[in-house]
């Protein structure tokens, strides 16, 4: 911790009338500082911890970020990008911005945004909040659109579309119901037919799985990614658009993408609030690392990928090589707001008592969640060169404890 940092957290003690605390406030100054973490939460996608695990070695070095290295002429940040999405996802042309809200926001801004303020039709079903402070009708309202609501709460058909379009309508928004699931009594239109109104539709998918029959995992599509919308596959069934994130089941950095028809995508690209909301080379870099690994169809190179596909019995194994706490069936969960629900079988080891504070008060923090009075280390979202380091870190919380109370002393 720099010596600025120490010697504010020493003044502040000292005006709390406190000066022994100063220590203390330090080591809460070096815990506020981003670092890695083991998650042995078993969420895939801890939007606490980062969304997906990432790993990125850079060398400070210049980048070929907008050169066209074979002409020598300027290039841009993006045609090689459209390109390997093309091929990822069967779409004409794509853009990247920072995340899916950003990208949800430049579609409608681009699309139907304040320069036409047209209307923008949207089911009640999917007028949702995906956290954060995401809201549809909100962004909708920020993009200058004119939002138009059809349906009801849990039940919208095509019927409800057909009786408002109309010549003010840009086009048609239909969003996945990310985070939660209406059950029951519920029907919604799939785009297959939402895509015969004539109108644009524009699918924001959320989580970016690229295809539904993920060619990238030699075990093929898990069982629990059932229901999820995939960008191949709402292109092919009609989507003029998809927008998704890239930090979600994508696995890659925090990023957003606009795919699609190559017309649409290229509106977006030229309005205004592109440049205000378009990533930097390290993000940039990330993203063509995961891209590669999808063409390559290297879903093992992908860590969400590997940890997601990581058979149960290996990770039985693992556990019990951990040589501490029980070792316990558990179930993981996808997280980040994708498969509400859904538990993903799983392994991992408890121990008595909640033993979270001092496993993240270590040196590399182990984040770790407490299942009926006991502390849970599930190994599924552990990266196996992690496994001594979380073995260790069981230990010492163990040695910590005081017997019978749970308390770390
Ligand atoms: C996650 C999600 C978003 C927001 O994406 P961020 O990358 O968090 O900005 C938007 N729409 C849907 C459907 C989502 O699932």
């Amino acid at each position: 911790v720099p010596a600025p940092m120490l010697v504010e957290a020493a003044r502040q003690a000292i005006a709390a009338g406190e000066p022994e605390a100063a220590r203390e406030r330090a080591e809460a100054i070096a815990a506020s500082l981003l670092q890695p973490v083991i998650n042995a939460t078993g969420v895939l996608l801890h939007t606490n911890l980062g969304r997906a695990p990432l790993g990125v070695h850079q060398e400070a070095r210049y980048s070929s970020l907008e050169i066209d290295l074979t002409t020598g002429k300027r290039g841009s940040r993006g045609t090689h990008f459209a390109r390997m999405f093309s091929l990822a996802c069967g779409a004409e042309s794509a853009v990247v911005v920072n995340n899916g809200a950003s990208a949800v926001l430049l579609a409608l801004s681009a699309l139907a945004g304040a320069a036409a303020r047209r209307e923008v039709v949207v089911s009640r079903g999917e007028l949702v909040e995906i956290g954060g402070g995401f809201r549809i009708p909100e962004v909708l309202a920020a993009s200058g659109a004119k939002l138009v609501e059809v349906g009801t709460t849990n039940r919208t058909r095509l019927s409800d579309y057909e009786k408002v379009i109309g010549p003010d309508v840009a086009l048609v928004l239909k969003v996945h119901q990310s985070n939660y699931r209406l059950v029951g009594f519920s029907e919604s239109v799939p785009v297959s037919e939402l895509a015969g109104l004539g109108m644009p539709v524009v699918f924001d998918i959320g989580s970016g799985l690229l295809d539904a029959n993920a060619p990238w995992l030699s075990s093929g599509p898990p069982a629990w990614l059932a229901d999820e919308p995939a960008a191949r596959q709402a292109l092919a069934e009609g989507a003029s658009i998809v927008t998704f994130s890239t930090d979600k089941l994508f696995g890659g950095p925090q990023a957003g993408v606009i795919a699609g028809r190559g017309d649409l995508v290229a509106a977006c690209g030229r309005h205004p609030l592109y440049r205000a909301l378009r990533p930097g080379r390290l993000v940039l870099s990330a993203l063509q690392e995961t891209l590669l690994a999808y063409l390559r169809r290297d879903g093992a190179s992908i860590p969400f990928w590997s940890m997601a596909a990581t058979p149960v019995s290996e990770l039985s194994r693992r556990a019990r090589e951990l040589a501490v706490g029980e070792v316990v069936e558990c179930e993981s969960v996808a997280g980040g707001g994708s498969l509400p629900g859904l538990g993903i079988p799983s392994a991992g080891v408890a121990l008595a008592g909640d033993l979270t504070a001092g496993l993240r008060r270590r040196k590399v923090p182990i984040v770790a969640r407490v299942h009926e009075g006991r502390t849970l280390a599930d190994l599924r979202t552990v990266d196996p060169a992690d496994d001594a380091e979380l073995a260790a870190g069981l230990c010492d919380v163990i040695g910590e404890t005081l017997p019978g109370t749970g308390h770390i002393r």
